[in-house]
């Protein structure tokens, strides 16, 4: 059935014996090049099965070319750099808060050399890896002890497992609350073995409420902030004070997850606000947990703070070393939460916070000198302009808030018909850049929401890379 001309592929062994073979060998080494010559001679045979495999193909340039174009792309780490344009600053998705260069140092310190991670260099002993925080946390937040955990879903998990398992949390049903990606209250306190009792209703929850449900069963009362959504209008809600003098007085700790939170009032940098830490504490709450790469801008972590007796249970628990934080991560996390001691200067150091309080005159005016460049480069089909736009903080926090900002509106001009195909192959050239690139599409054209663009120069430096095809 194959055409009698087609000639076949080599072996092997005839592959590998091929000049420029052995340079390949000593670049490469041995074995990646054998997986490559491998996977190369692979798609020949399959083309030679369907009778289309060209004699070109098995040309020696050719065949050297395939196994070094398969070497080369397979050395290309999976991690990439990208620049994030699409207006959310704290993008989960993206990786959330860019690190200042001091918790990088940091960073790179604790992974290069030997670290007291568990040392106590005072005695010599063995030590505990949350003393190299906890302190910090306290001074900054109020609270009696704390401890670290791998995220804020994991600080929920292990204080409601700690706290409550066996037993009743009452939640109002406001806040039973899906945060995404598979994050959902009663699932999590099903698997930390609590049994959910929600009262009140989705938009008014009072303190009787509260008040009724207790019962010899109750472990704990949980509030948690609602993040990603809004709730607006007839609403209801208990205010902290009052829910913690409720749990006072039937002995219940009152544990509240702050997803985002934050250690100081972003009001002061003119930023909406977000419930603060050191609040909560001070209004009661016994237990309060929240996401280290959020809005506190450092890296991923989960924060539990709160009254010494409850937090020593939290670590006593099985969990708290199945969850537990990393040498490189309490680096950062050290780092960032030292600069949290000077908030006057908080805003020029800490990475996320500069982004986020970055003026909008400052974007607007960089809009204006990158779209000529942008409209040169792409050519006639695209209409291109600086245009203002409004962006987020992302990662759940301030949900209807926008942040002024400024933006390329990239829309093409072609017949209408065509738009979607066109913004697809755009968005697609933008994505196979060498820093691949993402905008937000919206009102048929592609946004580039240029808050984030820090290293304007790499930008710039890639633009001739981009060519959209059929546009
Ligand atoms: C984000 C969030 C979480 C999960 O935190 P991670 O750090 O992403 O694990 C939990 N609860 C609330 C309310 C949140 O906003």
């Amino acid at each position: 059935m194959n055409a009698p001309q087609q000639p076949r592929p080599p072996s092997v062994d005839q592959l590998l014996g091929s000049p420029g073979m052995d340079s390949l060998q000593e670049l490469y080494g041995r074995a990646p090049v054998l997986a490559s010559a491998r996977a190369v001679l692979a798609e020949l045979s399959e083309a030679y099965r369907q009778g289309e495999l060209q004699p070109t193909a098995l040309a020696e340039s050719a065949l050297l070319a395939a196994v070094t174009a398969r070497l080369e792309a397979a050395q290309t780490p999976n991690i990439r750099r990208m620049f994030n344009l699409t207006g959310t600053v704290l993008h989960t998705n993206l990786g959330r808060a860019l690190l200042p260069e001091e918790a990088i140092e940091a960073m790179a310190l604790a992974a290069r050399h030997p670290v007291n991670l568990e040392f106590d260099l005072d005695n010599g002993q063995r030590g505990d890896r949350d003393s190299l925080v906890e302190n910090l946390i306290c001074e900054l937040t109020g609270a009696e002890a704390a401890t670290v955990v791998n995220n804020n879903a994991a600080a929920v998990l292990l204080t409601l497992g700690a706290l409550g398992a066996g037993k009743e949390a009452i939640i109002s049903r406001g806040e039973l609350i899906e945060i995404g990606g598979s994050f959902r209250i009663p699932d999590i306190m099903a698997q930390a073995g609590v049994m959910l009792h929600e009262i009140g209703t989705t938009n008014r929850t009072h303190l009787r409420d509260y008040e009724n449900a207790i019962n010899e069963q109750t472990g704990l009362i949980l509030r948690v902030h609602p993040s990603n959504y809004s709730l607006q209008g007839f609403t209801a809600s208990v205010k902290t004070r009052a829910l913690s003098e409720l749990g006072r007085a039937h002995k219940l700790p009152v544990m509240e997850d702050l997803g985002s939170g934050s250690l100081v009032d972003l009001s002061r940098y003119g930023l909406p606000r977000e419930p603060l830490v050191q609040e909560s504490l001070a209004e009661g709450t016994d237990v309060v947990t929240f996401s280290g790469d959020k809005l506190l801008g450092g890296p991923q972590a989960g924060v539990i703070v709160g009254r010494k007796d409850l937090i020593k249970r939290i670590k006593a628990h099985p969990l708290k070393r199945a969850l537990r934080v990393d040498k490189v991560t309490l680096a950062a996390l050290e780092t960032v939460l030292r600069l949290y001691q000077d908030p006057d200067r908080l805003h020029t150091r800490l990475t996320s916070l500069r982004l986020l309080t970055r003026p909008e005159a400052d974007i607007r005016a960089q809009a204006e000198r990158l779209a000529p460049l942008l409209a040169r480069q792409l050519g006639e089909q695209w209409q291109i302009e600086a245009v203002p736009a409004l962006g987020m903080i992302g990662s759940g926090a301030q949900p209807v808030a926008r942040l002024a900002s400024a933006a390329l509106c990239l829309r093409p001009v072609g017949p209408r018909k065509e738009h979607n195909r066109t913004l697809i192959a755009l968005m697609t050239a933008l994505r196979s850049l060498p820093i691949p690139v993402v905008g937000r599409l919206d009102d048929g054209a592609l946004w580039l929401d240029l808050r984030q663009l820090d290293d304007e120069t790499a930008f710039v430096e890639q633009l001739p890379a981009l060519v959209v095809p059929g546009a």
